[in-house]
């Protein structure tokens, strides 16, 4: 899945790309998320600096995350030529809460860099992740 955001956000350049994650919540100690599931969304904006998730995109990908039995995780989008970190506007333009955590391609150096946010209305924390290999048994 992190490989094919990657390829998402350098596909797209360069203009921005966006995404919905989706999996599982475990019960136990502590929330722990897994992503299982990428949506990709289509950038209605087509824009180097910003990105609206085309509306269609966004219900086919709502509609096949509650056809998955899955849940919104994390929403993603890439900063062609800027560091990973959450703009203005996307504080701004945080529509998902606090619970779903933002990723932030950056490629604006020779590697692509990703870190994660949990957005508040002017300040944002970074959430922690960290990549797992999936089991040859998981879809
Ligand atoms: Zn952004």
């Amino acid at each position: 899945l992190y490989v094919e955001m990657l390829a998402h956000a350098r596909a797209e350049m360069p203009n921005e790309c966006c995404g919905l994650l989706a999996g599982r919540i475990e019960a136990g100690g502590g929330p722990s998320r897994t992503v299982d599931r990428r949506y990709p969304l289509v950038n209605e904006f087509a824009s180097a600096t910003e990105y609206s998730a085309d509306p269609k995109s966004l219900i086919q990908a709502h509609v096949q995350c509650r056809h998955d039995a899955l849940e919104f995780l994390a929403i993603y989008h890439s900063h062609p030529t800027s560091p990973p970190v959450p703009s203005r506007t996307d504080l701004s333009r945080n529509y998902w809460g606090s619970e779903v955590v933002h990723f932030i391609i950056s490629l604006q150096g020779a590697e692509p860099v990703m870190r994660g946010w949990r957005l508040r209305e002017d300040a944002f924390d970074e959430a922690k992740w960290e990549l797992i290999e999936m089991s040859s048994s998981d879809p």
